[in-house]
């Protein structure tokens, strides 16, 4: 498989993980809010014909390289506010403001966080491309993805079980002490293709209850087809929102060995819970069908 990593084309530092090419149009969100455009440790270009979308700005076209938000060890928000303040997120006012800049300060990309459609970042046609084949062979994306549709198609049993721990934050680590801790869980999916959900079981939780999880297709396709890590680092999680109109927004963001997951609004109950990193990766990792570990419990160096 090819991967790219790309670098500051001032002062040479990496700005990127290894990035691989997206080819599996399931892991694609183009119209959906807050969610990540694609994948973490994955990229596509932006004049790429699957990315017709009204949320992916034709204006930006001298930034060709979509990925999905990175942790400012890697790239940097500007620190002019007024080109990254949008009214809940990160946001751009114009195809002449970047606001994603280097270590070094080179301004270098655009990033979108805010309310409406994915979140994405893109970098500048300038970035410099270092290249590498790795020698492993791709995963057997077909048999995953027939896998995963199998089991979406399972019907939500359980009716959404409240476990408080409200409020908790991703930024506020103090926090997520609030937040029902599950030492063991089981993962299971269901719902259908259209609407589908995560049901989590739990001995911490009451018997029978379960929590119940919505989550677009593209980002069950990331967990269950790529085996996408199950979190993001605290200071920038990863998130998903469900195209359902009173779907809640759900974060899941890792600080040290702990992941917070967070679930809130609209007009719905808020509650958050957390886990090991390595408790909840086995759970994904038994939902794919396999046996042990499968998720490098800090793949962000690959
Ligand atoms: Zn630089
Ligand atoms: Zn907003």
């Amino acid at each position: 498989m090819r991967s790219i990593r790309f670098r500051c084309p001032r002062c040479d530092v990496p700005l990127t993980p290894r990035l691989r090419a997206l080819e599996l149009m399931e892991a694609l969100c183009l119209q959906g809010d807050q969610t990540w455009l694609l994948p973490a440790g994955w990229f596509v270009r932006r004049d790429d014909p699957r990315l017709a979308s009204p949320y992916l700005a034709t204006a930006l076209a001298d930034y060709p390289w979509l990925l999905a938000p990175l942790p400012s060890r890697w790239i940097r928000v500007h620190p002019d506010p007024a080109r990254t303040t949008g009214c809940c997120g990160l946001n751009w006012w114009g195809p002449d403001k970047p606001n994603l800049v280097c270590r070094c300060g080179h301004e270098i990309g655009f990033g979108h966080g805010d309310c409406i459609g994915p979140h994405w970042y893109s970098l500048h046609a300038s970035t410099v491309r270092e290249e590498a084949i790795a020698e492993t062979a791709p995963p057997d994306y077909a048999g995953r993805l027939a896998r995963a549709r199998e089991l979406v198609a399972a019907p939500i049993t359980s009716p959404p079980h409240d476990p408080g721990g409200r409020p908790a934050m991703a930024d506020d680590v103090p926090s997520w002490d609030r937040a029902l801790h599950l030492a063991e869980l089981e993962l299971t999916c269901g719902g259908g293709i259209e609407d589908p959900s995560l049901m989590i079981a739990s001995p911490q939780l009451p018997a029978e209850a379960r929590l119940v999880v919505p989550i677009p297709w593209c980002q069950l396709v990331r967990q269950l087809v790529l085996a996408e890590k199950p979190w993001a680092e605290n200071e920038v999680p990863l998130g998903w929102k469900s195209p359902r109109q009173d779907a809640p927004q759900v974060e899941l963001s890792r600080h040290r060995q702990r992941v917070l997951m967070t679930v809130w609004g609209p007009g719905r109950s808020e509650w958050a819970v957390t886990m090991r990193p390595s408790t909840w990766a086995d759970a994904w990792a038994r939902l794919r069908g396999e046996d042990g570990e499968s998720v490098e419990l800090d793949a962000t160096d690959r």
